[in-house]
């Protein structure tokens, strides 16, 4: 099984997320915080399935996006993390792509913008 992991403090975006990617035929894992993400990847990995994708929020509790990044950066230095951020300024990019972040979106999205960004990091 192929799972695309959606990482965010909010139900209401995590879902709208699933409806509009779904559709492209992956496989779904949800987690509210980036702690909780390092933990349910780790349990994929240890199924032996395969993580494709990872789209992150960037401000959440417990452990924000930035930081998972660079967790999940530790031992994976390959599958894409997509972020998703509130603040388009060059600083906040800047800091995702250090933390090792292949991409990112500003919120609030178009679905056509997720879709793109997404078919563009699975095959
Ligand atoms: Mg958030």
């Amino acid at each position: 099984m192929d799972y695309v992991m959606i990482i965010d403090d909010s139900v209401t975006i995590r879902k709208s997320i699933e409806l509009v990617i779904k559709n492209l035929g992956v496989a779904i894992k949800h987690a509210q915080n980036g702690k909780e993400a390092l933990n349910v990847i780790k349990g994929i990995k240890e199924s032996g399935d395969n993580l494709s994708l990872c789209i992150t929020d960037v401000n959440m509790p417990v452990m924000d996006g930035i930081t998972f990044v660079k967790e999940f950066r530790k031992d994976d230095r390959f599958t894409p993390v997509l972020m998703l951020t509130t603040e388009a300024g060059e600083a906040a990019i800047n800091a995702g792509k250090e933390a090792g972040a292949s991409g990112w979106i500003v919120k609030p999205f178009r679905t056509d913008q997720l879709i793109d960004a997404v078919k563009k990091f699975i095959r």
